[in-house]
């Protein structure tokens, strides 16, 4: 069992840290053209009108979501069956 668990940590441990890394970005994004500041769900740049392809992490986000709390009581059941 501990060894499952370790290795269900392991495997979503990507999702935990993509997870932490979107909080911080929050809902506002910079144009990779002009630099500007835009909505995540707008499609076109507010300034250069640029297409934006739209963010797959924000797309999964509670796909992540998910994954990190599978990955935290993974470490927890890791933990606690030591
Ligand atoms: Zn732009």
């Amino acid at each position: 069992m501990p060894l499952i668990c370790l290795a269900l940590f392991l495997l979503l441990m990507p999702a935990l840290y993509f997870f932490v890394l979107n909080l911080g970005s929050g809902s506002i994004e910079d144009c990779p053209n002009c630099g500007s500041r835009n909505s995540n769900d707008a499609e076109h740049c507010e300034k250069c009108r640029q297409y934006r392809p739209a963010d797959v992490l924000s797309e999964n986000y509670w796909l992540l979501a998910i994954g990190s709390g599978c990955c935290l009581l993974a470490m927890i059941g890791w933990i606690t069956s030591q």
